[in-house]
């Protein structure tokens, strides 16, 4: 039988990052990978995370058991109101239900199974993803054969939000289409709304009865400011949508590997919004179950632990600081030596764009000729990861791209 299965195209992020750890020239510089990288272009453990695992190991009633199907209750309920406020509407009027899951994806692939089986405001069940987005998002979802489109969202003049087609584009939407939208640092282009903007899509998601399905890997790691990463998601509970949530450690505890998130579903306000949720709980009990019966434990502890904890709340929030700050001060960096260098171009967008990445505008041609010339790793669509740049090869970046740009 298996002879059948076709070939299937390696993942390029995955082929990137075996490019780069084959390439022997020490002047070599990864900007593929979206995982945090400290100045010496190492994986940063954060210190809180430090001081969790050993508050974690010290506990002497520390098992091996399973967490519930649902996962680690406190787990999830410090996730509610990291992303709602503790003291959201929402909560208080038990209108929300929530899942730890295999991380950011594992959250989206919940999300989406139940939307496969119980969406019926639109028969088609179109999903809209912003053009471009996280290439594993139309894999999550045509997996289980949701029909995916996309909404206009970068602008290749200004380098930066497509906001008059994008609206036009919502307006256009079948009435309870699934608009799929990047909370904040947007990936690949660091593009986020304005307040303003995100009001006015909100308000045209309301007008058109579409339906929010809000991801979010990046809060409190975009602008080291959990409240100000976290606005347009509350925002939009704030308008009474009904709206699910993918949420992801991986990028702010920097717990990648340990596959911390979590699901929810946000019912409308109405007088039976709690039975609702009772119901819409219980069928994801089952799609959990059947998927991974329940969640692995470890990286929810860590964070359960920081995100109960005040003072450990408090250093994360430094932590976040450190990682923010540092990726702010290399945008800053990059766009000050482009410009020093009179590189071809104008160069405001890097500093503009917010988060892990940065779309630089490099077309694949210029892309694979700063791989062939000068060791420098980045995705063909031209995005980097600008937490792979450091004091000591910033300058040796600008000055890649900058023959990349004459040549
Ligand atoms: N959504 C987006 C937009 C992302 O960038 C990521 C991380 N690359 C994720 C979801 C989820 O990642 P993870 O499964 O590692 O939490």
């Amino acid at each position: 039988q298996a002879d059948t299965v076709p070939q299937a195209p390696e993942d390029p992020l995955f082929g990137l990052m075996a490019a780069y750890r084959r390439d022997d020239d020490p002047k070599k510089v990864d900007l593929g990978i979206g995982a945090y990288r400290d100045n010496n272009a190492k994986p940063w453990v954060l210190p809180v995370v430090k001081k969790a695992d050993e508050i974690i190991r010290k506990d002497p009633d520390l098992n091996h058991e399973y967490l519930p199907i649902a996962g680690l209750a406190e787990f999830t309920s410090a996730s509610q109101k990291l992303l709602l406020g503790a003291d959201s509407p929402a909560l208080k009027e038990k209108r929300v239900t929530s899942l730890q899951t295999i991380s950011g994806t594992g959250a989206l692939h919940l999300g989406a199974l139940f939307l496969s089986k119980f969406y019926r405001t639109n028969a088609k069940r179109t999903v809209y993803f912003s053009n471009p987005t996280w290439p594993n998002h139309f894999q999550v979802f045509s997996n289980v054969n949701l029909e995916y489109q996309q909404y206009p969202y970068f602008s290749k003049e200004t380098r930066g939000l497509d906001f008059d087609g994008f609206i036009k584009t919502l307006k256009g939407a079948d009435e309870g289409s699934i608009i799929v939208l990047h909370a904040c640092a947007h990936n690949p282009t660091g593009v986020d709304p304005s307040q303003e903007q995100w009001k006015e899509i909100a308000k045209v998601m309301k007008e058109r009865k579409l339906f929010p399905f809000l991801d979010t890997a990046y809060q409190g790691f975009a602008s080291g400011d959990l409240d100000r990463d976290g606005w347009a998601i509350r925002h939009f509970v704030e308008q009474g949508f009904e709206l699910v949530i993918a949420q992801s450690y991986a990028k702010n505890f920097g717990l990648y590997g340990e596959r911390a998130g979590c699901f929810h579903f946000i019912t409308a306000p109405s007088s039976d919004a709690e039975e609702t949720t009772k119901r819409v709980a219980s069928q994801l009990a089952i799609l959990q179950r059947s998927e991974i019966s329940n969640p692995p434990a470890y990286g929810a502890r860590v964070a359960s632990t920081v995100l109960n904890n005040p003072e450990l709340f408090a250093q994360w929030k430094e932590d976040l600081k450190t990682m923010s700050g540092r990726i702010i001060d290399m945008r800053k960096a990059l766009r000050s030596k482009l410009e020093e260098l009179g590189t071809p171009g104008t160069w405001n967008h890097i500093t503009e764009q917010i988060g892990m990445f940065s779309f630089t505008g490099l077309t694949e041609k210029q892309v694979l000729k700063l791989r062939e010339d000068s060791h420098v790793y980045m995705t063909k669509n031209g995005r980097i990861s600008m937490a792979g740049l450091n004091t000591n090869n910033v300058d040796y970046f600008a000055k890649a791209v900058d023959k990349a740009l004459r040549d």
